[in-house]
């Protein structure tokens, strides 16, 4: 269940009133009926601490800049507002009398809709997920949205512009495309959304964002969303908003909710088996494995199928139809494992994931913090393993300080792992980068004894997860 969390927040309620609005749900927010309906079609109960702080600032017209990560809620606290302000707008031409009454038309509109609010994504992924949910949220509103991205055939998507819409998501690439050819004209829009701010930076977007926002009118209400607040990101929310609100609802450090955590210190020749013996050993429902490159993704995936093991990839050079297909497949109620590289899998949004499996560690330690938010969503526990070769030390030593604690070393399977002396050995030989595995391995893994089981003897119940001794590893 969400709660509404203290830390951060700058909404101007008291916290009085933040509990009495989380007793009673999403009413005193301000929503009007049509979105009040649609949540309780959804099954929204209780408004999440990001959608508490931001939907009464984004409501009475602020700007704002939100550190929220994928998970939280984020797309509702942006959407509900949007829509409630695009809707209201309609109304108003009711209520005047207006010849054009189109919710879309604004007061002296005419022809085709216009686009009034345009959200900007980095991923084909994303992107439909936040299309799906406008359209979930504004379903009792007579709006309309469409979606654009790469990948796929321009026709549908040129049609739907050309028959007018009222809200429209998008990656800035395939925009930038449809801009240039006169099919989407943004000179109308009143909300900017730029999700996944740092994401699109680290994707080498930032030209064509700047083209683009360069094209919305200035006398507009903005947006920016990001799950961390690097340096560059800030310059930019300087530059794209006014005097806009700040919302947080959790540090990169943290994760929304309850993920175990664990790691294998394993040589790379030895990741192969490790990955099917911890396969066929867990209680795996719905995995999600994560490799550092497209063609890594392609052969984890021809080992996994050659061992029994029903598999498919997720990556940037499949086409558009083959990563929907495994995109569906993974949420059946029989899943594939799903290897995916990390741009693939950001936005992803699947219940009931039971396991993240780094079968590479990140280079980056946010990434990390990411990938283990694919599991553990809404409220659920889940487990990440990761697998570490004598050459990704540095890279877990980068996790445990941006976690600032140490992942407990996973001693099952031991017969494929590295022993605590080869661990040790590696630890002397590598320098400074030796650090990390003297805390998450050797320390940790001297210290006990060291587990003998073996897959097969696990009772069926997968392997055993070390815990601290502060019971699991939860981050918060
Ligand atoms: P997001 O962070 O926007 O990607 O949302 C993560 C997931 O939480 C999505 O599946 C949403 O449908 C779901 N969600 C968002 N807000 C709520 C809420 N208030 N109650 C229940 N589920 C929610």
């Amino acid at each position: 269940m969400w709660i509404a969390s203290e830390a951060g927040y700058t909404g101007p309620f008291t916290l009085g009133q933040i509990e009495r609005i989380v007793l009673n749900n999403f009413e005193g927010l301000g929503l009007i009926q049509p979105l009040m309906r649609a949540l309780t079609a959804a099954n929204y109960e209780v408004a999440t601490p990001i959608q508490l702080q931001a939907i009464p600032l984004l409501l009475s017209g602020y700007d704002l800049m939100g550190c929220a990560q994928t998970g939280t809620g984020k797309t509702a606290a942006f959407a509900l507002p949007t829509l409630q302000r695009l809707a209201s707008m309609a109304t108003q031409c009711q209520e005047a009398g207006k010849e054009d009454a189109r919710p879309s038309a604004g007061p002296d509109r005419r022809g085709p809709r216009p686009i009034r609010c345009l959200v900007l994504a980095p991923t084909r992924e994303l992107a439909a997920q936040i299309e799906k949910s406008f359209t979930t949220y504004g379903k009792y509103l007579n709006l309309r949205v469409a979606v654009v991205h790469g990948g796929v055939s321009q026709m549908p998507q040129t049609r739907a512009l050309q028959r007018g819409v009222d809200i429209l998501v998008a990656t800035p690439g395939r925009l930038l495309d449809l801009m240039n050819q006169r099919i989407a004209d943004i000179s109308n829009v009143e909300v900017l959304v730029i999700d996944e701010a740092d994401q699109m930076f680290d994707m080498g977007f930032l030209r064509d964002l700047k083209r683009i926002v360069s094209k919305v009118p200035l006398d507009r209400q903005t947006l920016m969303f990001s799950a961390t607040m690097p340096d560059e990101i800030r310059q930019l929310a300087k530059q794209w908003l006014f005097e806009p609100k700040y919302v947080e609802v959790a540090k990169v450090s943290s994760a929304a909710t309850a993920v175990e955590q664990s790691v294998f210190h394993v040589s790379a020749q030895s990741k192969p088996k490790l990955l099917v013996s911890y396969l066929k050993s867990s209680a795996v429902t719905r995995s999600l494995v994560f490799t550092r490159t497209k063609h890594g993704a392609d052969q984890l995936v021809k080992i996994l199928l050659s061992s029994g093991i029903d598999a498919v990839a997720i990556h940037g050079n499949k086409s558009q139809n083959a990563r929907t297909r495994n995109l569906d497949a993974f949420k059946s109620e029989r899943p594939p494992i799903l290897v995916a590289t990390d741009i693939a899998a950001r936005g992803i949004d699947v219940h009931g994931v039971s396991h993240v499996i780094n079968y590479q560690m990140p280079e980056v330690p946010e990434i990390y913090v990411h990938r283990i938010g694919r599991t553990a969503r809404a409220g659920a526990t889940g487990t990440a393993v990761s697998f570490c070769a004598p050459d990704e030390r540095g890279s877990l030593q980068d996790i445990e300080r941006l976690l600032n604690s140490t992942i407990e070393v996973n001693e099952s399977l031991s017969e494929l792992t590295l022993s605590a002396s080869q661990q040790s050995q590696i630890g002397s030989n590598s320098g400074g980068r030796s650090q990390s595995s003297g805390r998450s391995g050797n320390s940790r893994g001297t210290s006990r004894p060291r587990s003998t089981s073996r897959a097969g003897q696990s009772g069926g119940r997968g392997p055993r997860q070390r815990k601290s001794s502060s019971g699991n590893m939860v981050l918060n």
